[in-house]
């Protein structure tokens, strides 16, 4: 066998093209919407950019009801949209909140089947039944909760919820039992909105010395006022024993602009960031970036202002059925969060919580998802799929299953290092089964004896 040649060239013959050249779904990740494209809402049709900009002005034209949704797009859709829209917000478990920057998003020529439209509004003609097994609180955030606001499920980590607002409210949350104010459907569960309740959630973790991670979440703490921010950071970074910090916010997603515009904010954010780093504590953002059409220059340019302030943002996303449930769009959603130095995390399995199941997809969509996105980037940008086990088994790579039973759409987990000796169950939405499965989760016999079989099928491996 003739040995490979490692020398230089030594003539100007051209490089072999050993691969052909990329075609243009390489480069689609770098295009960024941009202009005044606000405009062309109604309601926004006489606002310049500075006013857009204005994070105050997003706030306080926020979308929170039927009423000043048709005020805002007024005749982009037809009169039975509207209807349809008023029936959904009367079913919702969670309040209705979307930013002006999210109206702006929304393809309203095809408002079905819009990927935002779907996260943020709901619409009757779209619901499903829930799946039997099904709980508000899927997580039991309140069972692993010593104190209102504090959840400490894993030994070193736990998850401070200091406030229960958003800058938007999404259909698929996970904490619908606490967010927002209460719905026709639903009475929220008290976090720890009262800086009195801080105290005894700072409390508990300085008494914890094992507890090393915390995540500040919410809520959200984009709602934070500076002030506030900067108090909890500084606390929790007196706390000897924690080691890192993060926050977490939707914001960066659904309203880009309070990055340009809330200076007062981003600086008390930069100012713990650097706090931290000064004596050896990381503290990072991490966003909620789930679609590519959230994504436009205005976020691209609030993104260069964190990485320019060294402020590292990694992002969670959440598989959802018509948002990003679809190879291309994943691996677009991937590559256009490493452009922007965005690290992709995690994606989620959607949690299996009340009056969403019409979002909700299967373990085995995710996998395939899984399959065709590694590989398309870096390893660091590419984010590991997790199911977040219902019952409080914390989260899991979905593919760590001990058994997976497709044709009934049952997943079984395990989690040794949180709660060990018990085993966790994940269900595939209903409907995406075939016709002999959705007749067998109608009868109630069946459904514990497929149960039973799942978990008996587990114990065995
Ligand atoms: C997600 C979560 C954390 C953080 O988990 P990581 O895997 O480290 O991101 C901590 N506590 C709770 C309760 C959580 O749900
Ligand atoms: S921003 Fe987060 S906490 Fe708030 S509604 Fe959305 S998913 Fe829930």
């Amino acid at each position: 066998m003739a040995k490979t040649d490692i020398t230089a060239p030594t003539t100007d013959a051209p490089i072999p093209a050993l691969k052909p050249p990329a075609g243009p779904e390489a480069f689609e990740h770098m295009q960024f919407r941009s202009g005044e494209f606000w405009r062309e809402i109604p309601a926004y049709k006489d606002v310049d950019e500075k006013t857009f900009l204005d994070w105050l002005w997003q706030s306080k034209h926020s979308v929170k009801s039927p009423d000043e949704l048709m005020a805002a797009i007024q005749d982009l859709v037809e009169p039975a949209f509207f209807e349809d829209v008023r029936q959904g917000f009367h079913r919702a478990p969670m309040q209705v909140r979307i930013s002006p920057y999210m109206i702006a998003s929304i393809d309203w020529k095809n408002p079905y089947n819009d990927p935002i439209r779907t996260q943020f509004l709901p619409l009757a003609s779209r619901l499903l039944p829930d799946h039997p097994r099904l709980s508000l609180d899927s997580l039991h955030e309140l069972e692993d909760s010593p104190t209102p606001g504090l959840t400490h499920r894993y030994v070193d980590k736990a998850l401070f919820l200091p406030l229960n607002t958003c800058p938007v409210y999404c259909r698929f949350c996970t904490r619908s039992y606490a967010i927002g104010g209460d719905t026709d459907t639903v009475e929220k569960a008290q976090l720890a909105t009262d800086p009195k309740l801080w105290e005894k959630a700072f409390e508990y973790i300085a008494s914890r010395p094992e507890l090393q991670d915390i995540v500040v979440s919410g809520g959200d703490m984009y709602q934070l006022p500076a002030k506030s921010l900067k108090k909890i950071g500084e606390t929790l970074l007196a706390i000897p024993n924690v080691r890192r910090m993060r926050f977490a916010t939707k914001g960066p997603a659904v309203m880009p602009m309070k990055i340009l515009t809330d200076a007062a904010w981003t600086d008390a954010l930069t100012s713990i960031v650097e706090q931290g780093r000064a004596i050896g504590k990381d503290v990072m953002l991490h966003t909620h970036f789930n679609s590519p059409n959230e994504i436009s220059d205005i976020t691209q340019r609030a993104m260069q202002v964190l990485f320019e302030r060294g402020i590292m943002v990694r992002n969670q996303s959440v598989l959802i059925r018509g948002v990003n449930d679809d190879k291309h769009t994943m691996r677009k959603l991937i590559k256009q969060l490493g452009y922007m130095n965005v690290h992709p995390y995690y994606v989620y399995m959607h949690d299996m919580v009340k009056g969403v199941e019409d979002l909700r997809t299967t373990i085995q969509t995710a996998i395939d998802i899984e399959k065709f996105v590694r590989g398309a980037t870096a390893g660091f940008n590419t984010p590991t799929f997790l199911c977040d086990a219902p019952g409080g088994g914390g989260k899991r790579d979905l593919h760590s299953y001990d058994h997976y039973d497709r044709e009934n759409g049952i997943a079984v987990y395990s989690a040794p290092s949180v709660k060990p000796g018990q085993w966790f169950l994940y269900f595939d939405p209903i409907d995406q089964l075939a016709p002999a499965a959705q007749a067998r989760w109608r009868d109630p016999k069946e459904q514990n004896e497929m149960v039973r079989a799942a978990i008996a099928a587990a114990s065995k491996t």
